[in-house]
């Protein structure tokens, strides 16, 4: 998400930005900018919305002569997407763009206040250019280090210093950032992607290492210590080109969530007219297989809250079913490709029994997009990696939607705004699921276990651990594990326990209590603190919003689990995309 890039050498730097900003378009951002810097002077012009705004703007102002720049696309975390938040930020002599978030800002700038240190926004990001600026004496090098030390949270920055003509600095923790190798020239860019017409050579950045590029040359430092580093040259093809960056689909497709689900917000918070009343009807069915099953027992619950009558099954014993039909029933079928073949027969049995049926799909013009009554798409774009993310997560969206247009209970479009914001600050911290994913990854067995809804997210928890990982995990309804499972449990047996309805909170807990009791580790997930060790915390929302939060997490971790394991992340073994056999 948003995006970074710089550029130091003899060309102009105006065009090599604005192309390298479109090619960051597809991570999301809400606004853009751009500085460009010359011996006397530097130039700061930003926008709110689309690069083409931008580019406008550029092509309407009188540039000022200069061969270094740093661009960046801006999806806001602190304050809202306005032109005076959009990088780059200047405080004195120090001029940056960000992508991450510091977590102790609020901190920092108190304390900067303090010393007298102004503030024109509420971005964190003027926090580390004041930072730097406060520690900058006479070296850059120095002042990052000092700012480095005090900077809590991720980051990803190129510097400008209005003292030094010929220099551009770049630091990473958490965030991505490379540095590519031109002939004499030199860029840093947050995804390969958008520097390969200029060059295939880069060079991978460390945490932490400071880089200081001239227009002729580059040194990487940590602590002092010049570092070498190998230049490599990436082999990419235009399918890998599309990774932007990232090494695995899964990990990209994770990381789109935010703004696709931002996408499909827009679209039908101010027009749920889009969306079929399920009112009308006395029975619903929900039927798919795999997480689309999954994501539809989801549904099922918020479903039941509104006071309808529903059932669930998997699409494969759907099919085969003695069912009796009640007049006024709709089927939904959910299928990310819209060809699963079992969920096609599952359409085609209510069909033939005369009922409606309704599509949750990705791909358009897929069977079962064409045939059904209704179809609604999730909008998700190409998900590549074989185990599902954001389609899953759409799809969950596309059920709350539906079931809030049941109720129209009034809290719900409030929290619903905020969503993507909370999933974007939820996704930035990989560091603390990469550390869960060390306590997990040597397992044999892990166990989910949750109620009501937070059953429906243990199973999903459960089924991509497995599938990406290979490691044997299950999940259970939390009364049920010790009706027999939970003669599994052992000394440091991972548990995690999903706890986000507070309705059956404390049993769950419980229930928790019950396999710590005979050596389990947990993993808390909920959204109140908790005394146990390892927890992801995550904000309250409505109950029907709820699993757009919790379930990510979970993705993440088995994505870093499955990265330890060294598996093959984006293709496990035995799984296909798009099941189209019975
Ligand atoms: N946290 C910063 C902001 O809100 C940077 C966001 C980004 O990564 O674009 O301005």
């Amino acid at each position: 998400m948003c995006g970074i890039i710089g550029y130091i050498g003899q060309r102009n730097p105006k065009e090599i930005l604005l192309d390298g900003l479109k090619n960051l378009e597809y991570r999301g951002y809400d606004s853009a900018g751009i500085a460009l810097k010359n011996e006397n002077d530097i130039q700061i012009i930003k926008s709110v919305g689309k690069i083409s705004i931008l580019e406008e703007k550029l092509n309407h102002t009188k540039l000022i002569d200069s061969h270094i720049g740093i661009a960046h696309t801006r999806w806001a975390t602190h304050g809202e997407p306005n032109e005076k938040n959009a990088h780059p930020h200047k405080v004195g002599k120090i001029t940056l763009v960000h992508n991450g978030i510091i977590e102790n800002a609020a901190e920092l700038k108190e304390k900067l206040q303090k010393e007298g240190v102004e503030f024109q926004t509420t971005t964190d990001t003027e926090v580390i250019a004041a930072l730097i600026n406060y520690h900058y004496k006479k070296s850059m090098e120095q002042a990052l280090q000092k700012a480095i030390k005090e900077l809590k949270g991720s980051y990803a920055l190129a510097i400008l210093s209005d003292d030094e003509p010929d220099s551009l600095y770049a630091i990473r923790c958490e965030s991505p950032l490379i540095l590519g190798i031109g002939e004499k020239e030199y860029f840093v860019t947050s995804d390969i992607g958008a520097i390969l017409k200029q060059t295939r050579n880069y060079v991978l950045l460390g945490k932490n290492e400071i880089v200081h590029l001239t227009s002729n040359d580059y040194t990487i430092t940590k602590n002092g210590k010049e570092i070498k580093r190998n230049v490599e040259t990436s082999s990419l093809t235009s399918e890998d080109a599309d990774l932007h960056g990232y090494e695995h689909y899964m990990l990209k497709e994770i990381m789109e969530e935010p703004v696709l689900v931002e996408n499909l917000i827009e679209k039908y918070s101010n027009n749920f007219d889009l969306l079929p009343d399920l009112k009308k009807y006395k029975h619903i069915h929900i039927v798919g297989c795999g997480s689309a099953y999954y994501a539809g027992m989801i549904g099922k619950n918020f479903l039941e809250d509104d006071g309808l009558k529903v059932d669930i099954d998997v699409a494969s014993e759907y099919r085969y079913r003695n069912i009796t039909y009640d007049k006024d029933t709709l089927v939904i079928l959910i299928s990310q490709s819209g060809e699963t073949a079992d969920t096609i027969a599952a359409m085609r049995k209510a069909i033939e029994n005369k009922v409606d049926t309704l599509a949750i799909v990705n791909v358009d013009g897929s069977t079962i997009a064409r045939e059904c009554t209704y179809k609604v798409l999730i909008e998700a774009g190409r998900e590549v990696a074989v185990a599902t993310t954001k389609a899953f997560i759409l799809q969950v969206l596309i059920l709350s939607l539906l079931s809030y247009k049941v109720n129209k209970e009034k809290e719900y479009l409030e929290d619903l705004k905020h969503i993507p914001q909370q999933l974007k600050v939820l996704l930035d911290k990989s560091g603390y699921y990469k550390k869960l994913a060390d306590a997990i990854y040597t397992q044999e067995d892990v166990f989910f276990i949750g109620r009501k809804v937070d059953y429906a997210i243990s199973l999903e928890g459960s089924l991509k651990l497995k599938e990406v990982s290979y490691i044997h995990s299950d999940a259970y309804q939390a009364g049920e594990l010790k009706h027999g499972t939970i003669s599994l449990v052992r000394n440091g047996t991972i548990v995690f326990g999903i706890v986000t309805d507070d309705e059956i909170r404390d049993k769950t807990i419980s229930n928790l209590e019950e396999v710590i009791s005979r050596g389990a580790n947990p993993i808390y997930v909920g959204v109140e603190d908790c005394p146990y060790e390892n927890k992801i915390i995550v904000p309250r929302v409505h109950k029907k919003l709820q699993p757009l939060l919790v379930v990510p997490a979970l993705q993440m971790i088995a994505y870093y689990v499955a990265y330890k394991r060294d598996c093959d992340i984006d293709k496990p073994k035995n799984l296909a995309k798009s099941v189209t056999v019975e």
